[in-house]
């Protein structure tokens, strides 16, 4: 049994995605074991995605990322963290498998509608970011 963690991002709450993204997880089989919505500070969404804090595109996606609020979820299942990775879809939509989240949704490489986390290792960091131990069910 794994866990990974999941965000809907700012535009998948604003085009009123959290319940089709919700039913998309559980149909799959997921079980969803924490969640809270979460207007994130600035410091937090660079704390979450300090890895990319060289990349061009950083002070554009911490903007994005506090530009409303998000949805954070830890799902756990077999094999979960590649299998969500697998139902959000390629980082850029037009690369995206049909049927896919960010195939259906995103409308671009930065706008794509959610986050999932892409290791085990980075799950367990993402998740104790957002969760403490008592917060999950
Ligand atoms: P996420 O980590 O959000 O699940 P990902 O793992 O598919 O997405 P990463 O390479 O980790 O993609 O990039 C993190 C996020 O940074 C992307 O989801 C996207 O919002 C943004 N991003 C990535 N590449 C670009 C880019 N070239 N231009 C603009 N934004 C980008
Ligand atoms: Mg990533």
């Amino acid at each position: 049994m794994q866990r990974t963690l999941s965000i809907i991002k700012p535009d998948g709450v604003s085009k009123k995605l959290i319940g089709e993204v919700i039913k998309i997880f559980e149909t799959a089989g997921f079980r969803i074991v924490a969640m809270k919505m979460k207007q994130l500070s600035r410091a937090e969404a660079e704390g979450f995605y300090y890895v990319h804090k060289e990349r061009p595109f950083f002070g554009e996606l911490v903007e994005f990322m506090i530009s409303g609020p998000v949805v954070i979820m830890v799902l756990e299942g077999n094999d979960v963290v590649l299998g969500n990775r697998e139902i959000m879809g390629a980082t850029d939509p037009a690369e995206a498998a049909q049927g896919t989240i960010r195939a259906r949704w995103a409308d671009s490489k930065q706008n794509n509608i959610v986050h999932g986390s892409d290791s085990v290792k980075n799950a367990e960091f993402e998740i104790a970011y957002f969760f403490s131990g008592i917060e999950m069910y």
